[in-house]
Parts: structure tokens; sequence; C-alpha cells
């Protein structure tokens, strides 16, 4: 049987108990074996403000928030593969890899705008179907419709995965620096000792 394999891209700027729980419930709900967290090397869509961590610090952010958990990984296929990180292109060379059997894990948010913003989202629901994660008081109506409607228009298979939201952003814990309550120990730690987001 084919490892079942969940993905979890983002900034990670910083990660945070958010990310983490989205993988575990995702995890539950589709019975996968493993997910690769994936720290994205130029997001195509959004800006990293100025006094962002640098992509290595992100990466050693995800690496240390994984390294717990046996069924978690960070990769660096994103930032090996170098300039905009677009999923399609992950998703093509994790199948060129050997993992035929993706999942990929968004939120809420990444769903709704799934066919105006991502690049080539017929081949992405080709090669991976997709796990919906809730991330606050989501009009679940449509939610539904959309998943409904991209499945008809992509063939996309979509999970509307339930459990326990938890409501936080690494926009919000930039600008609150609440890491200690809303970032794993591991994390937390290493944004104090490397002085991180404090000139934003
Ligand atoms: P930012 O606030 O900087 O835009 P973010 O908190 O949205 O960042 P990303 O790293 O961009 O974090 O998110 C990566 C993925 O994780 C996206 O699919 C996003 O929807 C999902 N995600 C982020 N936070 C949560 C959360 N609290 N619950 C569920 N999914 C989440």
């Amino acid at each position: 049987m084919s490892t079942k394999t969940g993905i979890l891209g983002g900034t990670f700027n910083p990660p945070h108990n958010g990310h983490l729980s989205a993988a575990m419930r995702a995890r539950r709900t589709l019975g996968l074996d493993q997910v690769l967290f994936i720290p994205t090397n130029i997001p195509p869509h959004k800006q990293l403000p100025a006094g962002s961590a640098t992509t290595e610090q992100r990466c050693e952010m995800v690496r240390r928030m994984t390294a717990p958990y046996p069924w978690a990984s960070f990769s660096d296929i994103e930032v090996s593969r170098g300039g905009p990180s677009y999923t399609v292109d992950t998703l093509r060379a994790l199948h060129a890899r050997g993992y035929d059997d993706l999942t990929l894990i968004v939120g809420t948010d990444m769903l709704l705008s799934f066919d105006r913003v991502w690049r080539a989202p017929d081949e992405i629901a080709r090669l991976a179907a997709l796990a919906v994660v809730a991330r606050g008081a989501d009009d679940r109506e449509a939610l539904a419709q959309k998943a409904d409607m991209l499945h008809r228009t992509f063939g996309a298979q979509i999970t509307l995965v339930e459990g326990p939201v938890l409501e936080v952003s690494s926009t919000e814990l930039r600008e609150t620096g609440d890491f200690a309550r809303l970032t794993p120990p591991e994390v937390a730690e290493y944004i104090l000792e490397n002085r991180l987001y404090q000139q934003l």
C-alpha cells in the first residue's frame, strides 16, 4: 500500500500552533501516514513584510516544530528549487520522487481563492486531494458550495475537516508578540534567542 502523505505549505513566518493543529486534524480525519511541512522560497502571492525572518530562519523554525512528531517532517523542496514557489511545481516534483498519494492541506482562506489565485488549479486537483481545515468563523454553506464547484470544474477531491478551530495567524503573532502562548516552545525559544520580529 502506498504511503498517504499530507503536504502543508506556507510561509511559516513564524510557524505556529494553528499549523500544527491543522496538520493533526487533517491527519486524523484522512488517516495520513505523514505530513511534510514545506516552507515557501518566494511566496508568489504575498509580500513578506520588512523585519521578517530569513528563509533559513523560517526553515529552522519548521525543523524545530516538526522534530517532536514522528509523523511530521520538514521539507526543503521549495527552498532548494529557488524562485517563486508554485504548489503545482512542488506536487509534480513529489510525484516524480514517488509520492503518489498526496493530500494538500489548506486553511479555508486558501480554498476560497483556489481557482482565482493558484497556478494550474486543474493540475493541482489531478495531482493531490485537498483537505480543508477551518481557521475561524467560516461560512460553511459557502465552503460546501465552493468545494462542490471545484469538484465539478476540476474533479477536485475535497474533504472539509472538522474539529476544534485554532484562530491564530502568523500576522497576528508578529503584531502581538504572543509567541510563548501560540507557538510551540522550541519555536518560541528560537524567536527569543534570535531576536526575531522585534522591529516590526
Ligand atoms: P500570515 O498571517 O503571515 O499570512 P498564516 O498564519 O496564514 O500567515 P501561512 O504559513 O501562510 O500562515 O499558512 C500556511 C497554511 O496553513 C495555509 O494553507 C493556511 O490557510 C493554513 N493555516 C494557517 N493558520 C491556520 C490555522 N490557525 N488553522 C488552520 N489552518 C491554518
